[in-house]
Order: C-alpha cells, then structure tokens, then sequence
C-alpha cells in the first residue's frame, strides 16, 4: 500500500472546502487547505501536494495567476482548475496556463473524486515507482522517458505537464500515422469524446510552445487538416 497522496484545496468558500476536505479524505487522499491565492501558492511550493485544486475567484491572487506562476516556476502538478463560470474562455484559458483539467460549480462529488483519481493515476505512472515499465522514445533530438516522465529536446529538458506528456507520447509511439483528436482525447483523457474538441487544439498549442522553435510552424506536431495530427517524421504519414 502506497503512501497516502495530498491533495491541496485552494477555496476561499469555507462550506466547499469543507465538503471537499469530508470526500477526499474518505477516499483515501491527505487534505490541505488554502483560503486565498497567495497562500495556496506558498503551500504549492512548500508542501509539495501530488494535486491541486484551485478556484478562480480568490483573495489576493486568482487562480489563474496562481496556476501561470506554477507552470513558470517548472512545477508540473495536476493541477484541476474550480471555475463557477460556464464561459468557454475560462476553460481555454485555464487550460492554455497549464491546468490539467477544470470542473465547472456546481459539480458533483462523485464526478470530482473521479477526475481527481484520474489525474493522480496518470501522474504517478510517470513517477517511476514501476521502473520495470520503463520506456524511452529517442527521436530527432527529442528523448522521452516514460520511466522517469522526463523529456528533453538537444539535451534540454523540457517542462511538461502530465497531460502534455501524454499526449507528446501517443504522437511519438505512433509516428507515421495521424491521430485524430477524438482518438487523441479518448486515449490521453481516458473519456468519451463528446464537445471538448478544444481541449486537444489548446493542449496541443501548449505543447508546440514548449517543443517547437516556431511554433506557428511546427516540426514535430503536425496538424493534418480535417483529419488529427501527427509526429513529424521522414516518411509521410499514413492515416
Ligand atoms: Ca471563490
């Protein structure tokens, strides 16, 4: 039995932090509370939780600040973003600063703990624990190690989110093929394709962000219009 994993809960709503600290801790995760941005930030850094969850409208720092200053400090948590909007933009954009996932209030708890087990699990694959699964894709400068969730382009290391990684990686195992996003999505997400066509568009800008020198003008991840993407290689792609 593996260590208890923490999750931390940046909520300035004492009545949701609350019954969010009640369910996560009857299945099974460690709970720390934050009640502003600042201070979930702080606590991101110092005690080191396996995930986040993070409202957006808070006190002193919102969300999406707290989130960005994450991201460019190299963390790659989970990070799962709270938002009481409907609006699309909140999700692109929580998505486009580097959250992993976002659950719209009001939510259902049962629907919260799954997307919480589902990013931990994706997460802890690449932890290493099982080194007996150890992988590595070596292609064209860019090495991807499954075992030790590292990636390197020329030897510099590139800092990716679990999601990012693993979407890096089906393109890369599948090179010389083009995926589509609802196969992407199905297979990374591990969920019903339904609307969330722009999760994979915006993951995959992220991506090209990180990986490519221009990334208006990928090298590595190609899009195939009309039909999904795929990893660059010598040969044309088949679909
Ligand atoms: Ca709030």
């Amino acid at each position: 039995m593996s260590d208890p994993k923490t999750v931390l809960i940046v909520e300035d709503e004492k009545n949701i932090v609350d019954i969010l600290r009640f369910n996560l801790q009857r299945a099974g995760y460690q709970t720390l509370e934050a009640y502003d941005g600042e201070d979930g930030l702080a606590q991101a850094v110092s005690a080191n939780p396996d995930l986040i969850l993070l409202d957006v409208m808070l006190p002193k720092k919102n969300g999406f600040d707290v989130c960005r200053a994450l991201r460019d400090q190299g963390s790659s948590v989970p990070v799962i973003i709270l938002t009481a909007r409907e609006e699309e933009a909140d999700k692109v954009l929580g998505l486009e600063i580097g959250a992993d996932d976002y659950i719209t209030k009001p939510f259902s708890m049962r629907e919260l703990v799954a997307r919480v087990k589902a990013q931990l699990r994706r997460y802890t694959r690449y932890n290493g624990t099982d080194k007996a699964e150890s992988d590595v894709i070596d292609f064209n400068g860019l090495v991807i190690d499954r075992s030790t969730h590292q990636c390197t382009l020329y030897d510099k290391e590139l800092n990716l989110t679990p999601l990012e990684f693993d979407i890096l990686w089906m393109l890369c195992e599948n090179r010389g093929h083009v995926i589509s996003a609802e196969r992407l999505f199905e297979t990374v997400w591990g969920e019903k394709y339904l609307d969330r066509n722009n999760t994979v568009m915006v993951h995959i800008r992220r991506l090209r962000e990180k990986l490519e020198r221009v990334p208006a003008e990928p090298a590595y991840i190609i899009t195939k219009w009309g039909v999904g993407y795929y990893f660059a290689g010598e040969d044309q792609p088949t679909i």
